[in-house]
């Protein structure tokens, strides 16, 4: 079977008139932080070729502005003289070296500018930023479109195959767009004709600046997921005015980035959001592209074979694997390293001013510093415990060539994995498990299921080098009553040794005690991959009734009465992630979940669990109380080594239970490998 039997669609080349894209894969534009970095272009150059070479069509940068009041923030990346566009050139020839097309997104942000020189159509302050922005006169309104024009013309002279405009997710084209931030009287405002006049402008400035044989893509805001966004008839209109304007493509733009519904996190179902793209088809005659929550080759192929769009865009997919479309060709799926969408290390680590790279992957956006290279002294290495951190350390050590045997208790690999997979809404770390086992069969890992091992063993098997990665334990906190039959751990819930009642009480509420009231949720017909369920839990109108396709949230009958109690003060879910913790915690709301602070805890007893919250004294008369109490290292294997005179590496939970994440054990995991010398 080839790749056009399976993917007719996707494998299909996409002629734009004066060139050809190789296939249907566009890889969407992502902040990497690189761009500020010291080095950052050499680096970006590594990490955009690896994507090329990839054999993805097309390659959106990230944002750069287009003047210094429409950078991201203090000393973000512009793109404005001859000096800056000769550092691009490093890019662009590394893209070309592999047959690759690269275009540059030009971004401003308005009044999501995080500095204090912003602006924006009217001065109306983003409600997620501290900012508020000055309004721009009409003079700078003509010289920002100019800046547009002189950005793209730049572009074209450091090599690049097109620009993309960025006219979605709420940034300054948008703001000019939609009623909701743009109250202007004069004729950039008021009516559609004239909020619609700056992106027109641009576009055509460009077109007419750069020439026929350039590509120009018009990123446009297909569902706003604000008050007094757009409608679908402007959407429409403003998609044929682009088209007439010189765009070459419309690429699709979803919910601004104050709008209050995921988008692409891992509870929206896979391409979620192409519905909307599809409207559009047949409206204009160039190529639209579907974005959001594409991760699987299959994924896309169904997308195009439905007509909803005809090209897709994955950005994050090509953090987790560089090679999702070289891979998608040669029909190894199973090696395709799929993201999962949980934003901890991309998303999350823009929004913390980090280098962005990624939870499966973290080589990515670090393609000059972590690099597998080859042994010249093979050695014989245990690694004990098949948790992400001993998964992604036999992988990498396997992959440098040394002998590397794998010994898990259980019969699966996994670890937590397993437990994490259950919740509603995180299906896709069974994905992370399916990768592994792919990479153990191709790098050689012996693995060794069912087999606990100790001290004695790993002796005898005279072993170069030990790696222990024994994860960690449930703790259980020493509660008056903690043997109660009430009680149930977290993993003997998740792995359905043990079912709960109808009233529960979950004790922490710390990531585990988020997802298993999620879990506990499930029974209320929880929709994690039906879309039109999704669209209506979060007030998304596929109708498109109203201006911004938002519509009341559909009411929610919990069939579970819970409560989710923590000791400490304040709001819950505070350690979640920056861009999805207010996902989780909005969630449990909308499902009528008791959120408890500032709890003292008293007894466990057939009445359920008694304790105070602000000092009053409470019985919460529930069926069982779940223990989500954080978690334990496992070392005694480790300390009982050391202690025979061994020098075993320690790595993942097993190393430091306390803020351990799966992001941690997985990279530490890969560099303990890498230093295996
Ligand atoms: P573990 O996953 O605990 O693996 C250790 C392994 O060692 C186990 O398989 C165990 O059987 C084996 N083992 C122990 N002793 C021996 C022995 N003597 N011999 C052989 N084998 C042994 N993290 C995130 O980053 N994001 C999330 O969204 C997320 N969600 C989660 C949701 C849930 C419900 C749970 C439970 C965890 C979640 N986590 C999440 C946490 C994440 O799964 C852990 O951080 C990660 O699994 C830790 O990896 P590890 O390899 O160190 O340990
Ligand atoms: P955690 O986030 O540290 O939360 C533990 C909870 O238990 C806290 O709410 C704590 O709250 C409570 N607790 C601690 N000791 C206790 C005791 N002796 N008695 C009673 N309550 C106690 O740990 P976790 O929920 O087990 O998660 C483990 C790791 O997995 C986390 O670090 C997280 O990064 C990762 N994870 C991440 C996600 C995600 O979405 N990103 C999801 C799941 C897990 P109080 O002290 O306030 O009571
Ligand atoms: Fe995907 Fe998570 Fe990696 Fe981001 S960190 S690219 S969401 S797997």
């Amino acid at each position: 079977m080839s790749e056009h039997t399976l993917f007719p669609n996707l494998f299909k080349p996409l002629d734009l008139g004066f060139t050809t894209l190789k296939n249907r894969v566009l890889m969407g534009s992502m902040h990497t932080g690189l761009e500020e970095a010291p080095h950052g272009f050499e680096r970006l150059a590594k990490f955009y070729e690896d994507r090329a070479a990839g054999d993805v069509a097309l390659i959106v940068t990230g944002g750069i502005a287009p003047n210094l009041a429409a950078c991201v923030g203090p000393g973000a990346a512009k793109l404005t003289n001859k000096e800056e566009a000769e550092e691009h050139k490093l890019i662009t020839s590394a893209v070309h070296k592999h047959g690759g097309k690269i275009c540059l997104q030009i971004l401003h942000t308005g009044r999501y500018g995080y500095h204090k020189d912003l602006v924006a159509p009217s001065p109306i302050q983003a409600p997620i930023n501290f900012f508020k922005p000055k309004e721009l006169t009409d003079d700078e309104i003509k010289q920002t479109i100019q800046d547009y024009i002189n950005c793209a013309l730049l572009s074209k002279e450091a090599g690049y195959d097109g620009v993309e405009v960025m006219g979605s997710e709420g940034y300054l084209i948008n703001q000019f767009l939609a009623k909701h931030t743009n109250k202007r009287t004069d004729d950039w405002g008021g009516s559609y004709e004239n909020r619609m006049k700056f992106p027109l402008e641009i576009v055509k400035g460009i077109r007419k600046a750069v020439g026929e044989e350039f590509i120009v893509i018009y990123r446009l805001s297909m569902l706003d997921l604000v008050e007094d966004g757009s409608s679908w008839e402007e959407v429409e209109l403003l998609a044929q005015k682009i088209e007439e304007s010189g765009a070459t493509m419309i690429n699709t733009g979803i919910g601004w980035h104050e709008a209050r519904v995921p988008t692409i996190a891992t509870m929206v179902p896979r391409g979620g959001f192409s519905w909307v793209t599809k409207k559009l088809m047949g409206k204009v005659s160039i190529p639209l592209i579907a974005v959001n929550r594409i991760n699987t080759p299959h994924k896309a192929e169904n997308i195009l074979a439905d007509n909803h769009a005809d090209m897709v865009s994955m950005a994050r997919p090509f953090l987790a694997d560089a090679e999702i479309v070289k891979k998608s060709k040669e029909l190894k799926f199973d090696e395709i390293n799929t993201c999962i969408g949980c934003n901890q290390a991309c998303l999350d680590h823009t929004f913390e001013l980090k280098i962005c790279s990624c939870l499966v992957n973290p080589r990515a956006c670090h393609e000059t510093e972590i690099n597998i290279l080859p042994t010249n002294t093979s050695k014989k290495v245990a690694v004990v415990g098949a948790g992400p951190a001993g998964l992604a350390c036999s992988i990498t050590a396997a992959e440098a060539g040394h002998e590397v045997h794998l010994f898990e208790a259980q019969n699966q690999i996994g670890g937590q994995f397993n437990l994490a997979k259950e919740i509603p809404g995180k299906e896709e770390f069974e994905e992370t498990i399916r990768y592994y086992y792919s990479q153990i069969e191709k790098h050689r890992v012996n693995l060794h299921l069912g087999k606990k091992v100790n001290g004695p063993f790993l002796k005898e098997g005279k072993f170069d080098e030990i790696i222990i990665a024994t994860g960690v334990t449930p703790r259980r906190p020493a509660l008056n009553g903690i043997d109660h039959n009430k009680v149930i751990m977290y993993d003997q819930l998740l792995r359905k040794e043990r079912v709960a009642g109808d009233k529960v009480a979950i004790i922490g509420a710390g990531g585990i005690g988020f997802d298993v009231a999620e879990f506990l949720l499930e029974g209320d017909s929880r929709s994690s991959l039906h879309i039109p369920q999704f669209m209506d839990e979060w007030g998304v109108d596929m109708e498109y009734n109203n201006p911004g396709a938002l519509k009341p949230k559909a009411a929610m009958h919990p069939t579970r009465e819970i409560f989710l109690c923590k000791r400490s003060p304040g709001k819950h879910g505070k350690s979640l992630g920056k861009t999805t913790g207010w996902i989780h915690r909005q969630s449990l709301k909308n499902h009528k979940v008791q959120m408890l602070s500032s709890v003292e805890y008293k007894k466990i007893d057939d009445q359920g669990l008694h304790l105070s919250v602000n000092g009053d004294d409470k019985i919460l008369e529930v069926d069982h109380v779940i223990v989500c109490a954080g978690q334990l290292s496992v070392t005694n294997l480790f300390d009982e080594l050391k202690e025979s005179g061994l020098q075993p590496k320690i790595i993942g939970g097993a190393d430091e239970a306390k803020e351990l994440d799966a992001k941690r054990a997985i990279s530490q995991g890969t560099k303990t490998a890498i230093a295996i010398e």
